[in-house]
């Protein structure tokens, strides 16, 4: 959105080098209708806008980013407690409410009344008892011409507020507009009744009773002999009606800003500091239009003021900017559709266990298909604003720990579940919580590694085990996830250790002896005999296995260096992971650090099998594993 709103309290955009510190105004405005937010609402991209701007309901895209939302309508629409709370903190109600009548003024005073008439008809809807608002829709309404539209607001208005000068005295000017003199005189009357110092009304009173056909106000009559009676107010011709004195001392206020209810003059000052047009306060204030103007701005402005001289660093304790589930400045926060914020890493945690909101129990079932966590770019902004130290302390925190999770050979994370092999795909369905986040933080770190170990009695893993390396992750809608990986390289098991539930380990990654000479052209006459037998075993496999190799693949090609990789050629693993081994056995082939040795050993087995008839070695059966 390119509309930059004018607002004379905003520190000059544009780099300047001095900036001055955020203050609530400046931070918390909803990004549709440029106001002070009011019932925040964060939709799934991350945005957050008022409740009303939204129309109550979350859109189908979002207004400001423009990407299509995924969690739609009312339901999705519950305000953000954490930024409603800030909101509190920052800012009262009577001055948001306040701020948002000096707006509408604002805009009054720039001639645009239809903008002005927008917002106040936004402020009535939000603030239906607030008369500051409804007098500045009446306002914009005569600006606009719909003088029986502003009448019925200044009727409320003094209804509300009976004791209060301001209605009637807009009221008059109101009736004066529609060519109602005598209602408008009544209306001046009745505003002087109440604030007999009040001059806008008595001028607007004398010019009228100055007009030749000036009309007789029907309660003149009553008024004769009224204490106030001609004292001091200019008489018209004989048989006009009087007007009410004033005293000397609202005589001596003559071109001064009159404050209507007489109560924030101490701190007009500051109101007018921060908050009007510049040049303003230096005007002489003599036209009763002027006066008018200041009738209410003071103490609303002053209110409005005193939140935008306050930053937010002042007005917000970390505490205000916590996670509820790691006591700790939120990290990338991210908002439910019921409205609460935690630390993306946090919320995921608690949803890898169950799909509900940790606060409030709703369901988040949806949210969890949706799988978008958006950071809320509100809150993120407020935390670089207010506590940029201890953001930059928290994001080093992260850094840290995911370079500690990136390390491939200290504390690497163990998955146990079943024997993988280098260069072998293995499909995973991962489930358990623990593992969720294992293989979650192997994303986010970005190694996509871990390590696969079996199960072994007394010792929670063996003691070797391969990396594999995450190729795919298909991620279901409650959660659980198909992850498609490949084996890259054995290790062997140094210590054994756990991390957040999961087991981790140091290992150390096995090599195959190298040979020279002789030994080599040995090992390439073991390798080519080996490899015939392996082509002759899968030519000789029943139909059953034939499945088998369809879904695994076709027996892999030789290599021509067969001790290039760390590993051995990628053959002799796939015969080991099809073929009818008891683990142990396998086990004990994959930790060979011998080529020789795995292929004299896999010469026998395969030599026995052959001699078998087909039926006889029933082939493992190949699907996602991992512990459903
Ligand atoms: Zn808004
Ligand atoms: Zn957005
Ligand atoms: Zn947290
Ligand atoms: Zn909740």
């Amino acid at each position: 959105m390119s509309r930059d709103p004018p607002n004379p309290s905003s520190p000059p955009r544009g780099g300047s080098p001095a900036r001055q510190p955020l203050g609530p105004l400046d931070t918390l405005r909803c990004p549709s209708c440029l106001l002070l937010l009011w019932e925040p609402v964060t939709v799934s991209c991350g945005h957050s806008f008022c409740k009303p701007c939204l129309g109550g309901a979350v859109p189908s895209r979002c207004p400001l980013c423009q990407e299509r939302l995924k969690l739609l309508g009312v339901e999705a629409a519950r305000c953000n407690v954490v930024l409603c709370g800030l909101l509190e903190k920052c800012v009262e109600r009577e001055s948001r409410l306040a701020w948002l009548v000096t707006r509408v003024r604002d805009r009054l005073g720039r001639g645009d009344a239809r903008e002005a008439l927008r917002m106040a008809q936004k402020g009535v809807e939000l603030a239906p008892d607030s008369s500051s608002l409804r007098l500045c829709r009446a306002e914009a309404f005569a600006a606009l011409g719909q003088h029986p539209q502003a009448l019925e607001d200044l009727d409320a208005v003094c209804r509300a507020e009976p004791g209060q000068h301001e209605g009637f005295f807009r009221k008059g000017k109101v009736l004066l507009e529609m060519g109602q003199r005598a209602e408008a005189l009544l209306a001046w009357e009745h505003c002087l009744t109440l604030s007999p110092h009040f001059h806008p009304a008595r001028r607007e009173m004398e010019k009228i009773l100055m007009q030749k056909d000036a009309p007789q106000p029907r309660t003149a009559a009553a008024r004769q002999g009224d204490a106030h009676r001609g004292s001091t107010g200019p008489q018209a011709d004989g048989g006009s009606p009087a007007l009410p004195s004033s005293s000397a001392q609202a005589q001596d206020q003559e071109g001064e800003p009159v404050d209507g209810r007489g109560d924030a003059g101490s701190e007009h000052g500051q109101g007018t500091a921060t908050l009007s047009e510049p040049g303003r306060r230096q005007e002489p204030e003599t036209s009763a239009e002027r006066q008018d103007q200041w009738l209410v701005d003071n103490e609303e402005e002053t209110a409005a003021a005193k939140c935008t001289q306050l930053c937010l660093g002042e007005l917000l304790s970390i505490s205000d900017l916590e996670c509820s589930l790691c006591i700790r400045m939120f990290f990338e926060p991210v908002t439910t559709p019921c409205g609460h914020t935690f630390c993306k890493e946090c919320l995921e945690r608690c949803l890898d266990h169950r799909p509900n909101c940790p606060l409030c129990k709703q369901s988040l079932r949806e949210y969890l298909k949706a799988g978008s966590y958006s950071p809320t770019v509100l809150l993120q902004d407020i935390m670089l604003a207010t506590f940029p130290a201890q953001l930059a302390e928290r994001r080093e925190l992260h850094r840290a720990e995911m370079a500690e999770l990136s390390n491939l050979t200290k504390n690497i994370p163990i998955f146990v579940c079943t024997m993988s092999f280098p260069g072998i795909a293995c499909p995973l369905h991962v489930f358990e919580p623990r593992y969720r986040l294992m293989i979650r933080r192997c994303q986010e770190t970005g190694t996509r590694r871990f390590g696969m170990c079996i199960y072994e009695n007394g010792k929670s893993f063996a003691d070797y085990g391969c990396m594999l390396e995450i190729r795919q992750i298909e991620l279901l809608p409650d959660g659980r996830s198909l992850v498609d990986t490949i084996g890259r390289r054995r290790f062997r098991v140094l210590s054994r250790g756990h991390r957040d539930g999961y087991n981790t380990a140091d290992i150390e990654y096995l090599e195959d002896k190298k040979v020279a000479g002789e030994e080599l052209q040995e090992l390439q006459c073991l390798h080519e005999s080996t490899y015939r037998l392996a082509q002759r075993f899968c030519e000789h496999g029943d139909l059953a296995s034939r499945h088998i190799f369809m879904q695994h693949g076709p027996l892999p090609e030789k290599e021509e260096d067969i001790q290039a990789s760390a590993d051995g050629p990628t053959w002799c693993w796939w015969l080991i992971s099809i073929l009818p081994l008891d683990p142990s056995y396998q086990l004990n082939l994959f930790s060979t650090t011998s080529l020789r040795a795995r292929l004299t050993q896999l010469q026998r087995i395969l030599a026995a099998l052959l001699q078998q008839p087909p039926a006889r070695h029933p082939l493992p059966e190949r699907s996602p594993r991992g512990r459903v």
